[in-house]
């Protein structure tokens, strides 16, 4: 008997149908013998429509007094469906109760809308599997010192559940979701893409920051840092397939360091539609200046990705950054308002139609070349590269949005993706 974590997405959760199939296979884990913990996901959709309900209400609000509200609203998404899926589970003759992230507790921090998970009280839940019932957890949600309910970031019950699983010191965390494992690249824009066996961690890592959304990134840190056994498979398979099966189906993310393996040099393709990219023109160079400009980014909890400065003529130089594009505006603002003035630089400009295409694989720590195969093949296709970025297992690179579709296809291809046999990264 072993204690698992299932964590359900919003399209496994998408209708009552769904919801019972989902009760049905948590049904067959327990009645395997299994203590069985569920964190499910709003039902597809109704995060969006939450927030954007907020929206036609106060189209350009922010604020931390927005914030909380728009926490409190969306957190309502998976209250929902956890009570749903508790209703269903009972429905199936089991013991079933659901708790939103307050009722845990599960603490965070008081950033709203991106608040980050601090500790979780196992004693609630303890107390309810040992009494032999299964337990379901609200994903995305916690609770701020201040008692404010709070949301961990768009996909953040991929978080609630490995970290509830890390907590509890699971067995296992299990993340069902509507394809059946990770892929070589998103397989929505690229139908060659295959399936891994497994992944390393290090590699999901830069795939999830770099804008794979099939695991948010905070969920891989956290299993990386607990060493959370985890594992990505599909929630449409039929609910009564043979659990062994089933437990060793999808991908699995590998934390030890098989260096002695054959590997693919490049393991995947992640691509972000969610930057934008901002500059700042003419500015004195002098020392403090990344710092000035950063700085005040960063006091304002916006996040910064690519950055380049660029060599100085005439005692001047461009400072150029990427920011989310949820940021951009607010970002914008400041440095116009707070910067400019402050540093005596000419001009701040902006484009948000950028996207960020990259390439990720432990085999680039030892083959050299990658890159420049990367760049040659963007220039076959007439992409121009706008900005770059690398670390030891990963390249990338900002390009104008309306290419991504043809650069990931045209890298995915370039590094044999599509046709490697061996489907074991990492
Ligand atoms: P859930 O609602 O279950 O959390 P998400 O939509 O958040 O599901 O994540 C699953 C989706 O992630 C897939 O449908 C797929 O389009 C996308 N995705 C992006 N990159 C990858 C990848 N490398 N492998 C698999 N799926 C990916
Ligand atoms: N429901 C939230 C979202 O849509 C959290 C999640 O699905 O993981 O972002
Ligand atoms: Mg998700």
């Amino acid at each position: 008997m072993a204690l698992i974590v299932h964590k359900y997405g919003g399209t496994s959760m998408g209708s009552t149908e769904r919801i019972r199939n989902v009760a049905r296979r948590v049904a067959k884990w327990h009645r395997a013998g299994h203590q069985m913990v569920v964190v499910p996901s709003a039902m597809s959709g109704e995060t969006n429509r939450l927030l954007g309900l907020a929206k036609e209400l106060a189209p350009s609000t922010t604020g931390s007094a927005y914030g909380r509200e728009l926490d409190m609203l969306a957190a309502t998404g998976e209250q929902a469906s956890s009570a749903l899926l508790a209703i269903a589970l009972q429905a199936e003759g089991l013991q079933a109760v659901s708790y939103a992230g307050w009722q845990v507790p599960i603490k965070t921090n008081s950033a709203f809308t991106k608040a980050r998970i601090e500790s979780i009280d196992d004693v609630r839940v303890r107390a309810d599997l040992d009494a032999g019932r299964v337990v379901i957890v609200t994903g995305f949600q916690g609770i701020d010192p201040d008692g404010h309910i709070t949301t961990l970031g768009r996909g953040g019950s991929d978080t609630s559940a490995v970290a509830v699983a890390a907590a509890l010191k699971a067995a296992e965390c299990l993340i069902y979701t509507d394809v059946d494992g990770v892929y070589t690249t998103d397989p929505r824009v690229v139908p060659e893409a295959r399936r891994l066996l497994r992944v390393s961690f290090e590699e999901m890592l830069e795939m999830a920051s770099m804008g794979s959304k099939v695991l948010q990134i905070r969920s891989v840190e956290f299993a990386g840092k607990y060493k959370v056994p985890l594992r990505v498979l599909s929630s449409f398979t039929p609910w009564d397939i043979d659990l062994t099966e089933e437990a060793v189906s999808g991908t699995l993310i590998t934390f030890e360091d098989e260096e002695d393996m054959e590997r693919a040099v490049v393991s995947g393709i992640a691509f972000n539609r969610d930057e934008a990219k901002i500059a700042v023109l003419g500015v004195p160079d002098t020392p403090g200046i990344a710092y000035q400009i950063l700085g005040t980014v960063a006091e304002a909890n916006i996040e910064v990705d690519v950055i380049i400065q660029n060599v100085s003529k005439g005692g001047l130089t461009d400072f150029s950054f990427t920011v989310h594009r949820n940021d951009y505006q607010k970002a914008m603002d400041l440095l116009k308002d707070q910067v400019l003035p402050k540093l005596g630089a000419a001009d701040v400009v902006g484009d948000a139609r950028i996207c960020k295409v990259s390439i990720v694989g432990i085999g680039m720590r030892s083959h050299v070349g990658v890159a420049s195969r990367m760049f040659k093949c963007l220039s076959d296709e007439g992409i121009n590269i706008q900005m770059i970025s690398t670390s030891e297992i990963k390249t990338s690179v900002v390009i104008d949005e309306k290419y991504m579709e043809l650069a990931v296809r045209a890298l995915h291809r370039e590094f044999d993706l599509d046709q490697t046999t061996d489907t074991i990264a990492g």
